[in-house]
């Protein structure tokens, strides 16, 4: 059973936690009794209660220095949301090298150094608190859905998906739980900046909704509660699972009437 405060007693570390799904995720990590770290590149929007760290996923010694920091500052690490991203536009003709390795960079590359920094302090909490430490990360349905437009942000979550079910295989034996989530079209500053690029937004948005099975976006704080669960005491055997969070998007075949 989940409680109100599942969480008390354990230290988080969420990236990309200053915007849309990263900072629905630190609210309600906080909400729940977490002490929660938000590491962004640009962390002015960390919410409130959140100790807010300046730190790019790209940048490897920056990192680790936050990460070694909230863990002295906390006494421990339990919990790693692993959410930076970015996205990417166009087929594989569309960008060139240095575009892939931009947003691989940030994508893969950045998710994998922050479980590289973070291990060693989840290894001595998942000592003390089995099943209580995991890293759940920000994949997408991307990942599998074969998406126009989208080749290097798929190919991007595509890594993530498959890092994500490797290193729960990897560190099951340790104690440390590792899943992602997989939305669909949330309703973030990303996509407003993305609605805001059209010459009318406004029906772009009213457009992208009804391509929705529900006929509307997903809500950062939805995926936020997916991330908990997955985080949470109560998902002691989940591993390696990838949880979708898009309105039906890719399990429903919906037929017009
Ligand atoms: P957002 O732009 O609202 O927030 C992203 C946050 O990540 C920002 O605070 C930004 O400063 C931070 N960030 C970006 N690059 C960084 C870096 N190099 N180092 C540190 N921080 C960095 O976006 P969002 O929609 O909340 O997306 C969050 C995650 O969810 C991403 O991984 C994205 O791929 C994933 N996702 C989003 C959607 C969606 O529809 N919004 C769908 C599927 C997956």
């Amino acid at each position: 059973m989940t409680t109100a405060h599942d969480f008390e007693g354990m230290a988080a570390v969420v990236t990309g936690g200053a915007s849309g799904i990263g900072a629905a995720i630190a609210r309600q990590l906080l909400a729940r009794g977490a002490r929660v770290a938000v590491l962004d590149r640009d962390p002015a929007g960390a919410p409130q209660g959140t100790l807010a760290v300046k730190a790019d996923v790209t940048d490897d010694m920056a990192l680790r220095t936050a990460i070694d920091d909230v863990a002295q500052e906390y006494g421990a690490l339990h919990t790693v949301v692993s959410n930076a991203g970015i996205g990417a536009i166009g087929t594989v003709a569309d960008n060139p090298d240095d575009e892939w390795h931009r947003v691989l960079d940030i994508n893969v590359l950045g998710m994998v150094r922050t479980a590289r920094h973070a291990l060693p302090h989840l290894r001595r909490a998942a000592a003390e608190r089995p099943g209580c430490v995991s890293i759940t990360q920000t994949c997408s349905i991307a990942a599998t859905a074969g998406l126009p437009q989208r080749a290097l942000y798929s190919a991007s979550k595509g890594a993530v998906l498959s890092l994500t079910l490797a290193m729960a295989a990897d560190h099951v034996r340790e104690g440390i739980r590792v899943n992602c989530v997989n939305p669909g079209t949330a309703d973030t500053p990303w996509i407003g900046r993305l609605l805001d690029r059209a010459d009318d937004p406004a029906a772009e948005r009213a457009a992208l909704e009804a391509r929705q099975p529900t006929g509307r976006l997903v809500a950062a704080e939805e995926v936020a509660s997916a991330v908990v669960y997955l985080a949470s005491p109560a998902a002691a055997a989940v591993t390696g699972t990838a949880l979708a969070v898009d309105g039906g998007m890719q399990g429903l075949r919906l037929r017009s009437a």
